[in-house]
């Protein structure tokens, strides 16, 4: 899927501050959010797309990578994977405080019956370049990405050193607050403290108080041997940490193909084009052909044809569900000498009046056919 630039999905131009990316997206998420969209699927995906180019602008590590490298350069920068996340997950992941000011008295009521329950932590996603051979094998490679983990200042609770939250003094500690008057009085969960019942006065300089940190992680994973181009590989519990107890999210290792010099994928086949001289066709020979472990022989029959192709049975790449082997194709280009010294022009010159005489039997039915088409006159 292609994905969108992130400054065209906010709306801004590339040398927009911080404040000016924070504007955009509060902007933008109250556009789209559900809550205004009740079940527009097509809201929902463009206000995961803004969360995402806002996770990745908002953060300077990651807005380098990506004014260098575009899109390519997030890879293993530990990137959420919306797509799969709730809204009401990704509304509340970015710590800022009062982002939205308890705009949505909805939205938030219904997070605060999950607020102090343990929930399982983001998945992450990733990539992992293969080689053929790593496919045809399998591999295990090792893969560094950065993840967010409890910050080691503050042991996770985003308060400085020595502190400790204290209870909120707009709910006194309930979490909630209610709203309307009269009969129908309604709780709602408290703006201040967004239902968690407790406010952090100084907050943990190294986390900033979300009580995380982002982390370098480096883990081995197993590449099951014939995987394909864009398959993910999921690594178990890998991903973000839970709340409160919850177990992390996972990992997810999207495979990309490194290019081979000889050889090309179609399928569990592999393909490789191999060019011979013209005399090498007409005549027959062996030639050596680029396989996946160092060069092999093929017999080339006299009267080869541009274009044909030729099978080596089983030397391809394993089926993933199977394991049964696909075949190694050799498709042939004929050559034509560009240069020819005297002797050559010589021998072909030869060659071509005793052509005249016996023409192919191909082209004598071409010409025959030519004929037939335009009239015969
Ligand atoms: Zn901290
Ligand atoms: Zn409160």
């Amino acid at each position: 899927m292609d994905k969108r630039d992130y400054y065209e999905v906010l709306g801004i131009n590339k040398t927009a501050s911080a404040d000016d990316i924070k504007r955009a997206y509060r902007r933008l998420a109250m556009k789209y959010h559900p809550d205004k969209n009740s079940g527009d699927k097509e809201a929902e995906n463009k206000f995961k797309e803004c969360a995402e180019a806002y996770e990745v602008l908002s953060d300077g590590e990651k807005r380098k990578r990506y004014d260098q490298f575009g899109h390519q350069g997030l890879s293993g920068a530990g990137m959420h994977d919306f797509s799969r996340m709730n809204v009401e997950d990704i509304f509340g992941m970015f710590d800022l405080d009062n982002l939205f000011g308890g705009v949505f008295g909805g939205s938030h009521s219904r997070r605060s019956a999950h607020q102090n329950r343990a929930t399982r932590g983001y998945d992450l996603e990733t990539s992992v370049e293969l080689t053929l051979n790593d496919i045809a094998k399998g591999a295990e490679k090792t893969i560094e990405f950065t993840r967010q983990d409890n910050c080691g200042e503050c042991g996770g609770s985003g308060c400085a050193k020595g502190t400790k939250p204290s209870q909120c003094p707009t709910c006194k500690g309930s979490g909630q607050v209610s709203r309307g008057g009269g009969f129908f009085q309604m709780l709602s969960s408290c703006p201040q403290c967004r239902g968690t019942g407790k406010v952090i006065k100084t907050h943990c300089k190294k986390c900033r108080g979300t009580g995380k940190v982002p982390k370098k992680r480096v883990v081995k994973i197993k590449i099951p041997a014939g995987v394909h181009e864009g398959q993910g590989i999921r690594v178990s519990s890998e991903g973000e940490p839970g709340q409160h107890g919850g177990p992390r999210g996972d990992l997810y290792c999207y495979v990309r193909i490194k290019p081979h010099e000889f050889l090309q994928r179609d399928g569990n086949n592999l393909v490789a084009l191999v060019p011979i001289s013209f005399t090498q066709a007409t005549l027959g020979t062996t030639i050596d052909v680029p396989s996946l472990d160092g060069t092999k022989k093929l017999k080339i029959p006299a009267g080869t044809q541009y274009g044909n192709i030729f099978r080596i049975k089983g030397q391809g790449l394993p089926d993933i569900r199977t394991g049964r082997s696909g075949d190694q194709l050799v498709q042939v280009t004929i050559e034509t000498p560009a240069k020819l010294n005297a002797k050559q022009r010589e021998l072909l010159e030869e060659f071509a009046k005793a052509e005249n005489k016996t023409v192919s039997p191909k082209s004598t039915g071409f010409m025959d056919k030519l004929k037939k088409y335009f009239g015969n006159n």
